[in-house]
């Protein structure tokens, strides 16, 4: 199984636009982040958590030419706003994307274009699937995760020996069972400190890997006050890293 970290960013990616602060500034490549997605190839096929806003970038700088299902996490922007960006990917056929109900519904609103009965000639294919239960995508056992992004319930996946988890403030308890045995457990972490309602900061991530015991993990959604990437991963125990933009994780 193989992941590649197409964004680790935040929903303002890293720079900001706006900010001189030392990070935004910085002129390593592992502090310039786009909005948080990652491909997953299992089995032969190709599976696509979140597709934000720089999916184009991310699909044509990692030579990315077929896509066989999209998982997403929930609806906000930063995690649905490059969905029109699969055209190039559903030509030949439909591409099944896979959201809660609420998701599937709130990506209608966002582009009803591609869900009428009367479509214009070069939309993209999307069969939305609401799912809540473990599923098969492409053919691939998925197992949501529930997912608290403060109070709005949103989902992580887990494929196999890997977890995506992202937005993620809390865990409910009952969670805790599905996520034994990884390998690769992939974790956000927004900043240094834990005050933002609705995600974790790096401290509570590092508390919550302790708990999951992953063999590994890979931090994303970093914020710009994650501080620079060298200095910030000296913090991080021996199996714990910051993911970055375009790493690819083989296990
Ligand atoms: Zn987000
Ligand atoms: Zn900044």
């Amino acid at each position: 199984m193989k992941i590649t970290f197409l964004g680790t960013g935040t929903s303002t990616g890293v720079p900001e636009i706006g900010c001189r602060c030392e990070v935004c500034t910085s002129k390593d490549p592992h502090d310039r982040r786009l909005r948080s997605s990652a491909l997953v190839e299992t089995g032969g096929k190709k599976l696509l958590i979140d597709c934000g806003p720089d999916f184009r970038w991310q699909a044509l700088s990692n030579g990315i030419d077929r896509i066989d299902s999209v998982l997403i996490t929930h609806e906000h922007y930063d995690h649905v706003g490059g969905l029109d960006d699969l055209r190039p990917f559903c030509r030949e056929s439909a591409i099944g994307i896979y959201a809660e109900d609420y998701v599937t519904d709130a990506i209608i609103c966002r582009i009803p274009y591609c869900f009428r009965s009367n479509k214009y000639p070069g939309i993209p294919n999307l069969e939305l699937h609401a799912i809540h239960q473990p599923f098969e995508a492409a053919g691939v056992e998925v197992i949501p995760i529930r997912v608290m992004h403060g109070r709005l319930p949103i989902f992580g996946y887990r494929i196999g020996q890997l977890a995506y988890l992202t937005d993620l403030k809390y865990l409910p308890e009952e969670e805790y069972a599905k996520l034994e045995g990884l390998d690769v457990l992939v974790l956000n972490a927004l900043r240094r400190d834990e005050k933002h309602p609705t995600h974790e900061g790096l401290y509570t991530a590092l508390e919550q890997i302790g708990r999951i015991r992953p063999k590994r993990a890979y931090l994303i959604h970093m914020s710009h006050k994650i501080g620079l990437q060298a200095d910030a991963e000296k913090e991080l125990p021996s199996n714990v890293y910051f993911a970055y933009d375009g790493l690819s994780v083989t296990f």
